[in-house]
């Protein structure tokens, strides 16, 4: 029942580690001369008087700082401008921030993020440009880079299979496969080489051992699809989970980034086997293609793959 069909196969793997290190280079890059001259902009008299009710007659209240990813600030806080454009200026323990141009929603409700921050604790101040020191503080904890060494993020990536290994035998159901960790990825926790019969996870910092064992065994998934199901099961489980007709399978081979990369019919099968292996109310990242699996949809699943000693 083997197919030829690599689930998620890039052109090769350090080609592709580092053609993607150089786009995120180049648009860390592009924000940083952005940063620089909407800074130049709004320092300037003629941007600062061009809309004065952005800047000197509105107000600006912090809400909220957090650090969604390291070394990484997100500052929430709303502004009574009527265009909703604000320019603030921010303290990082006293240390000015270039201005921060924010755009607000229709309750002015704004949110900005400041990537490049030493990781610690924090005081983050915000006010009006032009008043240094600005007066609305908060403390957060900034998670550093340089906190988890590549190795830490190794012992987190093995702990993670161990666990996998409890909760799904894939020594006895995918016996030829083989599970690596390579470089870090951003954007991309894992991805499976069906002709290879290998299962990559990237190395990335940040990630809790749930969240790795969650990679692994969505990886598993696509391993376990390419081993066992077939074009009538696939199509099954798409009638199943209610996929639209005309739901691609899988992006034949094309790396997809961003929301898009669940829009395929191999994602919520990969999705649902995470959901059935834990058993618990994991919630699947495809649900801009079906719903949230039943007990039904995953007792289904089991059964379409008929394992070995697995009792569905
Ligand atoms: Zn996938």
């Amino acid at each position: 029942m083997k197919e030829a069909r690599p689930a998620h196969r890039p052109p090769s793997v350090s080609l592709r580690g580092l053609s993607q290190a150089l786009v995120f280079a180049l648009a860390a890059l592009a924000i940083a001369f952005f940063a620089i001259i909407q800074w130049r902009g709004a320092a300037s008299p003629a941007a600062t008087t061009a809309n004065p009710s952005d800047t000197a007659e509105s107000t600006v209240t912090l809400t909220r700082v957090s650090s969604p990813a390291l070394g990484t600030l997100r500052i929430k806080g709303t502004t009574t401008a009527a265009s909703g454009r604000s320019t603030i200026a921010a303290t990082v323990d006293g240390f000015e921030l270039p201005l921060l141009e924010v755009g607000a929603d229709a309750d002015g409700v704004f949110v900005v993020e400041v990537a490049g921050v030493d990781g610690g604790a924090r005081t983050v101040c915000i006010g009006p440009p032009g008043r240094i020191p600005v007066d609305q503080c908060t403390r957060v904890f900034v998670t550093d880079v340089s906190e988890e060494t590549p190795a830490v993020v190794e012992a987190h990536i093995t702990e993670a299979i161990s666990v996998v290994r409890e909760r799904f035998d894939f020594d006895r159901h995918v016996p030829n496969w083989a599970i690596e960790i390579t470089g870090p990825n951003s954007g991309l926790g894992g991805y499976t080489a069906a002709d290879e019969s290998t299962i990559y996870i990237s190395a990335n910092p940040g990630r809790t051992l749930d969240d790795y064992v969650t990679t692994v065994l969505h990886e598993l998934g696509h391993a376990v699809d390419h081993e066992y199901m077939t074009p009538a099961t696939r199509q099954l489980f798409g009638e199943l989970r209610g996929h639209r007709t005309d739901l691609p399978w899988d992006s034949g081979g094309t790396l997809v980034f961003g929301d898009d990369r669940w829009r395929f019919g191999s994602e919520d099968f990969a999705e649902v086997f995470v959901a059935w292996t834990l058993g618990d109310t994991y919630q699947t990242q495809t649900d801009m293609v079906a719903p949230q699996p039943t007990e039904a949809d995953q007792h289904a699943l089991c059964e379409m793959l008929a394992l070995d000693g697995v009792t569905c």
